[in-house]
């Protein structure tokens, strides 16, 4: 039912799997779409997406249950974000079911890279929405691709839930304060790719950003959301609109308080009261939940619960994710989509 993988020790990488999904929008419209063995797009070298970054992207994965079905999380979700995403950048929205149904042909066809149940690992989805077409001016593009393909992957920050640290960038933003910071398009991780690699050398896992306008409040991590724990019993997550909308954390808001009875928060988190927390995490498809030991600001470094062992709330909002992701536990109304 599944090739023969190394499971257990996937990192997140790509490997290229026979289908992905492809579909072209033109004269206005979109077609019908079909599955292709191409990995290779053509693409027009004046295409938009290239020159002035007229492109977006999702991330969302599907889990092999107990029983040995394929399921999809929340993926009504991710097309309704890409929807935002693309009317900021002028693009054509996909419309929800030409998504969801794209996920699910690219899941089926590779349905022997989804990895066996009790391996951690997933098939990790990338929808990808760009401009092209012969237009080398600055204007939206006539002509557009929306490829859906596959990767099988383990955990995005090595370690999984043992807590890892982060440094708060103080000399960078990844977004402007009405910029495109509520928009998954590559542009912002570009942008973050300095702040990244300069935190790695330093030995971080990752980088916070505080908020653009005032630097005062903790936004969220390159490629995942922050939360705290206070010690209150609140789960806490910042406001602000350059912050990436995750499905992650909304759905850890609504399980923190309807299954764990905390009080779930979303407001300012300052990055001068961290003392408020006992536990922190970053939140994502790709993070999944992983604990933040510490972080590092100007020259202290905050620890939260521990710097090598995750604390007892974060694991049980893990645990009760997870398990709704792997079919383990049941779901709230809506959240989980079959695929076979
Ligand atoms: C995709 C993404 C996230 C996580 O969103 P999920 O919907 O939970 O996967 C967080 N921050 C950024 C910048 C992202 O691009």
């Amino acid at each position: 039912m599944t090739v023969d993988l190394d499971w257990e020790n996937l990192g997140f990488g790509y490997l290229k799997l026979p289908e992905r999904y492809i579909s072209y929008y033109k004269n206005g419209e979109w077609d019908n779409g079909q599955m292709t063995q191409d990995a290779t797009l053509h693409i027009s070298e004046s295409s938009p997406a290239l020159h002035y970054g007229q492109q977006a992207f999702e991330g969302l994965k599907a889990y092999r249950t107990k029983a040995g079905d394929i399921q999809l999380f929340r993926p009504d979700q991710n097309a309704e974000r890409l929807q935002k995403t693309a009317d900021r950048l002028l693009m054509p929205q996909v419309p929800t079911e030409k998504f969801i149904e794209a996920c699910k042909a690219v899941v089926k066809a590779n349905a022997e890279y989804v990895p066996p149940y009790g391996t951690g690992a997933t098939l990790y989805l990338r929808p990808l929405l760009i401009g092209v077409g012969d237009s080398i001016s600055v204007k939206p593009a006539e002509e557009y691709i929306f490829t859906v393909f596959a990767m099988p992957v383990g955990n995005y920050f090595k370690g999984g839930l043992t807590p890892t640290n982060f440094i708060v960038a103080e000399d960078f933003d990844r977004a402007a304060p009405y910029g495109t910071g509520a928009a998954k398009v590559g542009g912002n991780y570009a942008a973050s790719l300095l702040p990244g690699d300069k935190a790695h050398i330093a030995g971080f896992s990752d980088v916070i950003y505080l908020d653009p306008a005032t630097h005062t409040k903790i936004e969220e991590v390159g490629s995942a959301n922050f939360f705290g724990i206070s010690r209150d019993n609140e789960f806490v997550t910042p406001l602000s609109p350059s912050i990436l909308p995750s499905v992650t954390k909304y759905s850890l808001l609504y399980l923190a308080e309807e299954r764990l009875g905390l009080k779930a928060v979303e407001g300012d988190v300052p990055i001068a009261d961290l003392d408020r927390f006992t536990e922190a995490g970053a939140c994502g498809t790709a993070a999944v939940i992983s604990p933040i030991g510490g972080i590092q600001f100007k020259d202290r470094l905050h620890v939260f619960y521990s710097e090598t062992e995750v604390g007892p709330i974060t694991r049980r909002l893990y645990d009760e994710l997870v398990g709704i992701q792997f079919g383990d536990i049941v779901a709230p109304k809506g959240w989980i989509t079959k695929v076979e």
